[in-house]
């Protein structure tokens, strides 16, 4: 579960990370009284208004923008509350942004450079240890520089049972080219950085910038946090971050009815009991030259309260030629699976697209039988191979 950045600062400012302090925003009054708290807590006159959406590249996209005194904050907020914001991670279509961060502008002038780094705490899958990714080459797009620049990306790997060890946070700073009050903040910030990740459970901590500002403080100037859904049981408070309008609405839907379900863009809609089988159902669409217009997994009970569930996700999708039910009767019975269907489709009823259902295992016979009886616009099919010509067919006379 992505969250914005402000809810991921506030996180990290919990468990101790310095953070470039800002106030989040729905309108440009708020923004303005937000620059004025900011300035009172902070003293700052600068701020930077950025928007908040679940997507990276806000800066390129001008959803990030400097206001040289409290005077510009409200003409930059109206700009940008609103704005349908196109960064490299949104797509096309963008992005609507609901709410701006004013935050208080940390790249002031000073004994030295501000200077930019990047850091990002991650479960690493294949040594089963989490890591810490780093680089000098900070602000910029992190796969540019793993492109371009590969020995200049730094890992950290740490063992979750052990934790992170101080001599491996002074590694860390030192490979940064820290010196003095600047490696000490360092230290500081990794170590913090590390707890939050850790004890939030997180799936992944990306701070890109960190900064060193002129006078040597460490501090997140951006937060991508991703948190782990499984483990939201643990986190009952993190249950209130999720933002509804960064999600998909069928995405949304889906998970309301306990569907994993995922959205793709193709043309034919598929619902499968089983990731395994989903995916391989997917390739059956592709290789009938059709193409996955989601991946939906109904789960091992299915019923018809699912089936129907799905049945109108999939239906809502507008790119939908087809529709190919592939069931596996195990826990599940394929005449109940079958029955589900009918009902589903009579209940929805003005289906209008070609639906071909696989039943096979405990009852497929019952199962095949039923969909072929129920005297609907349902063929059915026995073998993949069987399922994916039907595929064919049905595209061939879309
Ligand atoms: P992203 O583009 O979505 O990754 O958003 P970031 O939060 O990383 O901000 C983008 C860029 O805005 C940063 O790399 C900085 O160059 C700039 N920026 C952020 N905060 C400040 C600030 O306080 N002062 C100034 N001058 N620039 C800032
Ligand atoms: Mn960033």
């Amino acid at each position: 579960m992505n969250i914005h950045e402000y809810q991921g600062k506030e996180i990290l400012k919990k468990y101790g990370v310095r953070i470039q302090e800002g106030i989040v925003a729905d309108t440009p009054e708020e923004a303005v009284a937000a620059a004025e708290k900011l300035t009172a807590d902070t003293g700052t006159t600068w701020f930077v208004i950025k928007a908040q959406i679940h997507a990276g590249g806000r800066g390129k996209g001008g959803g990030v923008k400097l206001a040289k005194g409290l005077d510009k904050v409200a003409g930059i907020a109206k700009d940008i509350i609103g704005m349908q914001l196109i960064t490299k991670q949104t797509g096309p279509e963008g992005r609507k942004v609901n709410k701006v961060l004013v935050a208080q502008d940390v790249y002031y002038p000073g004994a030295s450079e501000p200077k930019e780094y990047y850091m990002s705490v991650l479960l690493d899958r294949a040594l089963g240890k989490n890591v810490i990714i780093y680089t000098t080459e900070g602000g910029m797009d992190i796969e540019e520089v793993a492109e371009a620049h590969p020995e200049k990306i730094h890992r950290e790997h740490v063992d979750p049972a052990v934790g992170l060890q101080g001599f491996q946070a002074r590694k860390i700073a030192f490979n940064l080219g820290l010196e003095g009050e600047a490696q000490k903040e360092m230290v500081k910030f990794v170590t913090a950085l590390y707890k939050a990740y850790d004890e939030t459970d997180s799936a992944m901590f990306e701070i890109n910038p960190v900064l060193k500002t002129s006078d040597n403080k460490i501090l997140a100037v951006d937060a991508k946090v991703t948190l782990d859904e499984n483990a939201l049981y643990r986190h009952k408070d993190f249950v209130a971050l999720r933002d509804f309008n960064e999600e998909d609405p069928l995405e949304v839907e889906a998970s309301q009815n306990n569907l994993n379900y995922v959205k793709l863009d193709g043309n034919v809609g598929c619902m499968v009991n089983g990731a395994g089988l989903a995916m391989a159902t997917m390739d059956i669409i592709k290789l009938s030259g059709g193409e996955p217009a989601n991946f939906l997994d109904v789960g091992g009970g299915a019923n018809a309260q699912t089936v129907e569930a799905g049945f109108r996700i999939i239906l809502k999708d507008p790119n939908v030629k087809a529709i190919l039910i592939n069931i596996f009767g195990g826990i599940v019975r394929c005449d109940r699976v079958a029955n589900g269907v009918v009902e589903a489709y009579k209940k929805i009823g003005d289906i209008r697209v070609p639906i071909i259902v696989r039943l096979q295992g405990t009852n497929a016979e019952e199962g095949a039988r039923i969909i072929d009886e129920s005297g609907l616009q349902v063929k059915s099919a026995t073998l993949l191979k069987d399922a994916a010509a039907r595929v064919k067919e049905v595209l061939a006379t879309a």
